[in-house]
């Protein structure tokens, strides 16, 4: 009897700090934006990211009060930036004191990312679920901590370009605007980012580099698939395509594309091969 008592208590408790299952939500954070535009001669609606997903290590922590609630948002409608406040520390190291909460229970403090001064991306916390980060934000908001060299809490070049990829690909993800992305100073009226609370110039400079990103990313994105139903040069592989429009993003970090983004390169390939066909035949006729 006590054997039961003891297994129904902890399976109560896993299923307690499980994920609570929202299907609104789901669709939110799984859903694949509609991209549509005009060429010369086609209009063509499909579905994917322009943005690619930067080069992300996921590392997710393991469900604990202490820095992954398992708690799901209401909502995600804004990206929160922060500084960690504790100089020359790595990613890696911040990503590992927030898994190491969970034994020692002293704070609650986690985020959904960390971004290093090599501009690598440790995401902790997944999207759509509540990191300890930005106070009542938490629970309507995606949290970027973001590491620095010295107390000023300046960020890298590699940091501040990785935060640029990283928040244009969230906000075009989550449909979200440049009034979307927030300091945690914006929240509370807390130092954090503490060089962009200090230089508000500077954190407007940072939402247009963000949105001009998104703008290059929607550009290429266009001429790719303009290229490919209309491809000017035969030499060139869909590969090369594919490479040419990579590269003309300017992401100075790695980026890949995500599964969406390849069902939209299949999508186009047969596109473009049934113009091509289409081509064809008007030629012999
Ligand atoms: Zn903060």
């Amino acid at each position: 009897m006590i054997l039961i008592e003891a297994v129904c208590l902890a399976v109560g408790a896993f299923v307690l700090l499980m994920p609570k299952e929202d299907p609104d939500l789901d669709e939110l954070v799984n859903k694949k934006i509609k991209f549509e535009y005009q060429t010369e001669t086609d209009r063509v609606v499909t579905y994917g990211l322009a943005v690619p997903r930067p080069n992300i290590d996921i590392q997710l922590l393991t469900v604990n009060d202490w820095s992954r609630p398992g708690i799901k948002v209401d909502s995600i409608d804004k990206i929160v930036v922060h500084y960690l406040g504790n100089p020359e520390t790595t990613a890696q190291q911040n990503h590992d004191y927030f898994q190491s909460l969970k034994n020692l229970q002293n704070t609650y403090m986690s985020a959904n990312y960390v971004v290093g001064t090599n501009g690598e991306i440790i995401q902790c916390v997944p999207d759509g679920e509540v990191a300890w980060a930005s106070n009542k934000a938490n629970y309507y908001s995606i949290s970027i901590e973001n590491c620095h060299l010295d107390s000023s809490g300046q960020f890298t070049e590699a940091t501040y370009w990785s935060d640029v990829h990283l928040v244009a690909y969230l906000t075009e993800k989550y449909s979200l605007d440049r009034d979307d992305i927030i300091r945690h100073y914006d929240v509370t009226g807390k130092d954090c980012p503490k060089w962009y609370v200090e230089h508000p110039d500077e954190w407007e400079q940072f939402k247009d580099d963000v949105m001009t990103y998104r703008q290059e990313c929607e550009q290429a994105q266009r001429n790719m698939i303009d290229e490919l139903l209309h491809p000017d040069d035969d030499d060139e592989t869909e590969e090369d395509i594919l490479r040419k429009y990579l590269d003309g993003l300017n992401a100075e970090t790695d980026v890949q594309l995500e599964t969406s983004d390849q069902n939209l390169w299949d999508e186009l390939k047969k596109r473009a091969e049934k113009a091509a066909a289409k081509d064809d035949a008007e030629n012999e006729g």
